[in-house]
Order: structure tokens, then sequence, then C-alpha cells
């Protein structure tokens, strides 16, 4: 059986744990590395991750047109949020008959925000016979995919609350500055205003997934953005909080069904929490015929569940029907602890 051959676009701080964590599977073989930061271009791939050569040499991306990917089966992607960044990279990888996975939040439902990038998309995965998967752990775990899974025992819903409470420490400044910690109040409303400060990315394409899965029409997706103002000082590697000053954004969304609100999603992310006696979790409290709580404590750690969730569905989007997918229509997602060859294998019913 010949390796699962992947190529990683991508080596920040998500994709250079994805890439250390496929190294260490058997079976799975990264045979390309793509990023755009010069610093890490033309290093060599297992020196980079800290471990011994493995003389895979890290390559600026190729351009749209430029046809001169590795010979893979697979891409991960791990360069940016935004389904309008992500779909030249996309286009690229189809092109060469590589299936995606993209940790892009948006990509999660692109049909959410971006209907005519995701039809194209979709469009040339069938074209070229691949499949294409938007994932990572929020969107994509935490305030979907795990609350889709918990109304399958479920007779009837009629309404969805879920809560993610996380700690944003271990994150860099984009993350600190998106979502506008260590800022005075001011400012954050100022961000707020121009866009800088967005909070969570990925509450529309969660709230889209969860409704088009379990059947309901939205109407409308209301969303609120609040500065988490710290009593105290908070200092992490990236960031420093003055007591007065803005800790994190407590952001929610909901969607509306026939104007009656369905899907409450509620997301406050600050750095160090616990200094105010604030405990992480995860909380899904599903209303209907049986009622169903679930609580996660402390939360589904962010950054590591992330690459997991991006490397274990490998096998499920190798064998996949072609097209643009999600994570509703691919089997439950599973930790790899085998040869990922054989386990591909059993998917593929071979
Ligand atoms: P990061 O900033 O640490 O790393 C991004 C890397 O991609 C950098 O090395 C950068 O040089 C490279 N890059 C950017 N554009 C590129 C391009 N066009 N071609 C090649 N390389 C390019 O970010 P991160 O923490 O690794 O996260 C990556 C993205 O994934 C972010 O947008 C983040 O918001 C998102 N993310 C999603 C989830 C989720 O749950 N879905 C979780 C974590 C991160």
């Amino acid at each position: 059986m010949s390796d699962i051959r992947v190529i990683q676009w991508g080596l920040g701080a998500m994709g250079s744990g994805m890439a250390r964590l496929m190294e260490s599977k058997t079976g799975l073989k990264i045979v390309g590395a793509y990023d755009q930061d010069p610093q890490k271009v033309g290093q060599d791939l297992g020196d980079f991750l800290g471990g011994a050569e493995n003389g895979v040499r890290i390559q600026q991306p190729p351009n749209v047109g430029e046809m001169s990917l590795e010979q893979a089966d697979l891409v991960v992607l791990a360069t940016s949020s935004f389904t309008k960044d992500v779909a030249p990279q996309i286009e690229i990888a189809l092109k060469h008959s590589l299936n995606v996975i993209s940790i892009a939040e948006e990509m999660a439902y692109p049909w959410a925000q971006e209907p005519e990038l995701a039809k194209h998309i979709d469009g040339l995965a069938k074209e070229y016979g691949v499949s294409v998967l938007g994932t990572g752990i929020n969107p994509g775990f935490v305030l979907d995919t795990l609350i889709l899974a918990m109304t399958g025992p479920c007779l009837e819903v009629d309404h969805i609350k879920a809560t993610r409470i996380n700690d944003l420490s271990p994150f860099g400044p984009t993350v600190m500055q998106t979502q506008g910690v260590g800022v005075s109040v001011e400012a954050f409303e100022a961000g707020l205003q121009s866009g800088e400060i967005v909070g969570h990315v990925g509450f529309k394409e969660s709230i889209h997934l969860l409704a088009k899965t379990l059947g309901w029409k939205l109407d409308r997706i209301e969303e609120t953005r609040f500065p988490i103002i710290s009593k105290v000082y908070r200092e992490t590697a990236h960031v420093k909080v003055e007591p007065g000053h803005v800790a994190g954004c407590k952001h929610s969304a909901i969607g509306y069904v026939d104007g009656v609100p369905k899907i409450e999603l509620i997301h406050p992310q600050q750095v160090l929490p616990q200094l105010e006696g604030i405990e992480t979790g995860d909380y899904i409290d599903i209303s209907g015929q049986p009622d169903i709580h679930l609580a996660i404590k402390p939360e589904i750690p962010g950054g590591l569940g992330t690459m997991a969730m991006a490397v274990n569905m490998i096998p499920q989007v190798l064998a996949a029907r072609p097209g643009l997918l999600s994570m509703a229509e691919l089997p439950v997602p599973a930790a790899l602890m085998g040869d990922v060859r054989a386990l591909l294998a059993w998917r593929k019913g071979e």
C-alpha cells in the first residue's frame, strides 16, 4: 500500500501543528509544503518543525496558472479565514485533481456568505473528481457538528442554545487584534465600526449548517458583540490588558426560523478568564423531545482541536463523493490511531 501523500499549505501556528501531527501518523506522508513567508521558504520542513530533516523544502505557493504542484492526494490549507482568500488556492489544488481540507472559518459552510464561490468550487471539484471540506474546532465542530450529533436522539427539536467559553491566551497577535484584546473600550467600539475588530468568524456558517441539516429555513441571523472589560491586569505572550480595558469579545448570534429564534450561539472569548474566576467550557442545550444537555469542562482546546479535526478528516474526505462538502455530509470524525491507509481502505469498502 502506498502512503497517502499530502501537501501542507500554510505553516503558521495551526499549519505547523497539523504538519507535525501528520508526520507522526503511519501511512501519511507530507510531499510538499508552501508558505508565503520568506523566512520560512527554503527551509527543510522537518527542521522547521523542530525534528529531523525530511527532504521536503518549504516553497513559495504557486500562482493560479502555474501548474507545478507535487503529485499528491490532498492539500491541507491553513492560510486564512475567508473563502475569497482561499478560493484561488483551492482552485489550484482542484485543477491538479487534489482533494482539499481547509480550516478557513468561512469554508465550514461557504454557501452562507459566498454562494457564488461555493458553487464555483463545487463545480470544479466535481469536474476533477475530488472533494473539498472546511473544518476546524469552531466552526467545524463545537458549535455545529457536535450540536447536530446531539440532536440525533431527538424526536423533535424546538430550540438550540450553545455556549463556548474559551481562553484566547494561546493565540497570536492576529487573533488579539481581530478580537480587540488589550484596547480601550472606545477603541473597541471604533474597531467594530471600522471592521478591524470582528469577534468570532463562523457564526453564520455554523447557523446555516445547523439549519440546513435539520431542515429549517432561516429568515435571518442577528449578531451582537460586546467588550469583555477586565477588572484585573492580564498579560500573555502577545498582549497586555490593563484593568478597565478589553480582555475579549462577547459575541453571540441568533438564527430565526419563521420569525422565531431557534438557534442561539454564545461565544465569549477572552484571555485568561480564570483571573476573574471564569471557567472555560462548552455547553449545548437542546429543547425538544427529549431535552438534551451537554457540558464539557474545561473547553475543548481550540488549537489542538483544530489541528486534529483537519488531519482526522483525511480518510473521510478521500473516501467521499466529489464536490464541496460540509461536516454534516461526511461520516463522524474520529481520531486516527492506526495505519491511515488501512482506515481509508476500510472506508472505501476495499
Ligand atoms: P497564522 O497567522 O499563525 O498562520 C498562517 C500562515 O499562513 C502563515 O505562516 C502565513 O505566512 C501563511 N499564509 C498566509 N497566506 C498564505 C498564502 N496565500 N500562501 C501561503 N501561505 C500563506 O494563522 P493560524 O493560527 O495558523 O490559522 C490559520 C487560519 O486558520 C486563520 O485564518 C485562522 O483564523 C483559521 N483558524 C480556523 C480555525 C477553525 O476552527 N476553523 C481554528 C484556528 C484557526
